[in-house]
């Protein structure tokens, strides 16, 4: 057998591949997000969703939500949109005390009118207290409903910064997250363009 029988179809095969590989990733963007707000009294904690017993809550114009804040952020700069001070203005008082869920129901809005599909997101909350361990499964369920997407897909993690800094001094809560978006033109008609 010649070498050029059997290199052929490799070499065809190998490009095939490759091409249908750069296909694949030429519609995935990945974005991040951080936000953190003051602790203070007389506010409710609301966590992803979650109200969260504490006798300190969030400062801000909405619930302060940080947790859906940081994902929004994620999935705006994802999809190249702009950011949530400028989607959700915080001067604006159709926002005064807004549930950020809706606001992540709005985001998911504006993903899908430009066919992006969220594929994942990952997140960390920053907090020395309270404990939040149980309360993440909760907080997964309200976002995966709010995205329609597999809770698997949403994840959720919480961790102290071992009592250094301002968050470790419990003056405040920090989340990051990054989400995965995929760019989809099957989206066009799909009903899932209507959040909850
Ligand atoms: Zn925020």
């Amino acid at each position: 057998m010649e070498a050029g029988q059997t290199d052929t179809p490799t070499a065809a095969s190998e490009e095939k591949e490759a091409a249908a590989a750069a296909r694949a990733v030429a519609g995935l963007r990945v974005g991040s997000g951080y936000d953190v707000h003051r602790l203070v009294p007389g506010r409710p904690l609301i966590l992803g969703g979650v109200h969260v017993p504490f006798d300190q809550g969030l400062a801000g114009h909405s619930d302060a939500d940080v947790l859906v804040h940081a994902m929004i952020d994620a999935l705006l700069g994802a999809a190249g949109l702009p950011d949530i001070g400028r989607q959700f203005p915080a001067d604006d008082p159709q926002y005064a005390g807004a549930d950020s869920l809706q606001l992540l129901g709005k985001v998911r809005t504006l993903l899908a009118e430009r066919q992006w599909r969220v594929l994942n997101i990952d997140s960390t909350i920053l907090a020395q207290r309270p404990r939040l361990a149980g309360h993440i499964p909760a907080m997964q369920v309200n976002i995966a409903q709010t995205l329609g997407v597999k809770e698997v897909s949403v994840g959720i993690k919480s961790t102290t910064t071992e009592g250094l800094d301002a968050i470790g001094a419990v003056k405040g809560i920090g989340a990051h997250a990054v989400a995965l978006l995929l760019h989809d033109p099957s989206l066009q008609d799909c009903a899932c363009m209507t959040p909850r």
